[in-house]
């Protein structure tokens, strides 16, 4: 067979290839278009998008603006105005590889109309599908508008794998918070289909957190600041308590470009691992700045990911600022730590004799935990149990209740004189996964009609998550329909969980399928999506519970296989053995 000839692609097909690396979704081309203005040293720059983006994207800026007899350039593929460096070593610039308007251009119908301020009038040149007008004199203010009509109309293979204009408009939303996050001096204004979604003038870095994170969380960002070296990092840790099931609020910021750097991502994983459960994350802003040639940006075309030449440093500023963030002192926000698993909770009966060194501190700290009993009883209840002592269950590793305190934990007593102390919410919580998993696994979780179906609210995005997923979710017991773009009507929930909120469980199910997407996923993540449902059914912290309720509890612990963690991987009881009670008071 004579071999294919070879030939140079055009120049269109260079730039359909590169649009689909450059510009994957309207959110990227919005995050294109932001850098530009940014680079241009805008101070005000104002995104509207339509149907996600993909019927049109307008990104208006005031900065330097476009010469007219360089808009032909500007379009043109590896045309920049701002790499001086030929080695690529010291790149300040967010843009440098000068394919972002090209690609485009290549993509859909792309029209820039830009006036530098010392020109009297505008100019606007219009590519369409890769091919390219002549400019035209224009009307127009200083700066620049690029406008993108009808994204991949000319690639119909990238258009069919756009997600919905919803989909679409959450990701450039997402973006654009990211952005305006890395230049906080910046007026941002971001709209979509007519709605301002935010518009803030610009501001100091705290002023924008607090925008942009909504101002309840506010007093729950602990700033950081820490240097190493020529690298300063800032920014803020969310409180423990503020983690999510998804990363979708963790922003890194190198040299105001933000970034996904797996480095970052990890130092912040590791800096939460003590204080959150496994298969959290923590909410958090991180903004290094660091020389430029001490980071390489031009690791993947869209820019979004680099390479620290000193990584282990990098990752040392990072956890250290974090820890020292998270160890504010108690008062001030009290982080939850979960020392008991080293307490070796997660075995029935057997702990070592001697205490080993390591558990004893965490002892120590669990005893701090309790303190709050020496409290007048007017503010803490004691609720005694109808009086069982130990010698009555021998036989039961979890022993029989004799108390339960703060309302949240039950105190029982074993044969042979440990203590066990049951947090009772993460306890039931575990109870009810299992028997919602027990449900499945014989054909589908039982559900229970409402009597009168309940309409909840939810974001147009979460309403169509959880609507795509209706059927699997039916097979879990919970019955949905739609009603209306922002809202649906459940009509049964899972009977295994009693009376629960369906607003708060609806909303947790949709965030949980935030991360997923496709029916394969939902089972997949079954175990993920069973723990999210059992949390509603739990015994809340803070019910009181009669003795029978208490020893029933344990009674089904002993009985249920995982019982000894709750689904997030904490204890749900720790068991303090009669010689280790002992050596803290100092009896041994
Ligand atoms: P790059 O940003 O990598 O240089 P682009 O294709 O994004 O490549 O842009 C090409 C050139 O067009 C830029 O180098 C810049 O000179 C000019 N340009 C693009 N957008 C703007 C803007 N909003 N204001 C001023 N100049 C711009
Ligand atoms: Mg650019």
């Amino acid at each position: 067979m004579a071999p294919a000839r070879i030939r140079l692609l055009s120049e269109t097909l260079v730039n359909r290839i590169a649009a689909g690396e450059v510009i994957e979704r309207p959110a990227a081309v919005v995050k294109e278009l932001v850098e530009n203005a940014l680079d241009a040293g805008a101070r005000r720059i104002a995104v509207a998008i339509a149907e996600g983006g993909i019927a049109r994207i307008a990104v208006a800026d005031d900065g330097a603006g476009i010469a007219a007899e360089d808009l032909p350039l500007a379009v043109a593929r590896h045309a920049t105005s701002k790499l001086g460096d030929e080695q690529l070593i010291r790149i300040t610039t967010l843009g440098f590889r000068g394919e972002a308007l090209p690609s485009i251009g290549a993509a859909g119908r792309l029209c820039i109309t830009s006036r530098p301020e010392a020109a009297d009038h505008a100019t606007t040149i219009r590519v369409e599908g890769g091919r390219v007008f002549a400019p035209i004199p224009a009307a127009g203010p200083p700066g620049t508008e690029v406008v993108v009509r009808d994204l991949f109309f000319a690639t119909p293979a990238r258009r069919k794998f756009l997600k919905s204009p919803r989909s679409e408009a959450e990701a450039a939303e997402t973006v654009a918070r990211r952005l305006a996050l890395a230049a906080p001096g910046v007026g941002f204004r971001f709209e979509s289909d007519g709605r301002v979604v935010f518009d803030r003038a610009g501001e100091s870095l705290a002023a924008r957190i607090a925008a942009l994170f909504g101002a309840g969380a506010a007093e729950n960002l602990l700033p950081l600041a820490a240097e190493r070296g020529e690298m300063r990092l800032s920014g803020f840790a969310g409180a423990a308590h503020l983690s999510r099931a998804n990363a979708a609020l963790q922003h890194f910021i190198v040299n105001q470009r933000p970034v996904t750097d797996p480095v970052l991502r990890t130092a912040l994983r590791v800096a939460y691992r003590d204080v959150i459960p496994a298969g959290r994350h923590p909410v958090a802003a991180l903004i290094l700045d660091l020389p430029a040639e001490e980071v390489d940006v031009n690791v993947h075309p869209a820019k979004t990911e680099l390479r620290f030449r000193d990584p282990a440093g990098v990752r040392a500023l990072v956890i250290g600022a974090l820890r020292a963030a998270l160890a504010m002192p108690a008062g001030t926000l009290p982080p939850p730590r979960f020392d008991a698993p080293r307490f070796d909770a997660t075995r029935f009966g057997s702990t070592a004799d001697a205490a080993s060194p390591a558990s004893a501190p965490s002892a120590m700290r669990f005893a701090e935990t309790l303190l709050p009993l020496a409290a007048p009883p007017a503010a803490r209840q004691i609720t005694p149990a109808a009086g069982a002592p130990a010698a009555d269950a021998p036989e039961y590793p979890l022993g029989a209740a004799v108390a339960q305190v703060l309302d949240t934990y039950i105190l029982a007593l074993a044969g042979d004189g440990a203590l066990v102390v049951v947090d009772q919410h993460a306890a039931h919580e575990r109870l009810t996964q299992e028997r919602l998993a027990c449900e499945w696994a014989a054909g589908g979780v039982r559900a229970q009609p409402l009597l009168l179906p309940a309409v909840v609210e939810l974001t147009p995005a979460e309403a169509e998550r959880v609507l795509a997923q209706a059927e699997a979710l039916a097979r879990l017991g919970l019955e949905i329909e739609a009603f209306g773009p922002q809202a649906v009507l459940v009509r049964a929930l899972p009977a295994a969980l009693g009376a629960p909120e369906p607003g708060p469980l609806l909303r947790d199910i949709a965030d949980e399928l935030g991360e997923s997407g496709t029916e394969a996923a939902l089972t997949a993540r079954l175990d993920a999506v069973l723990a999210r449902l059992a949390c509603h059914g739990s015994i809340r912290a803070g019910r009181r519970l009669q003795a029978a309720e208490m020893d029933a509890l344990l009674r089904e612990m002993e009985a249920t296989p995982r019982a000894a963690t709750c689904s997030h991987g904490r204890p749900t009881f720790i068991r303090l053995r009669r010689a280790e009670i002992e050596r803290l008071f100092g009896r041994r």
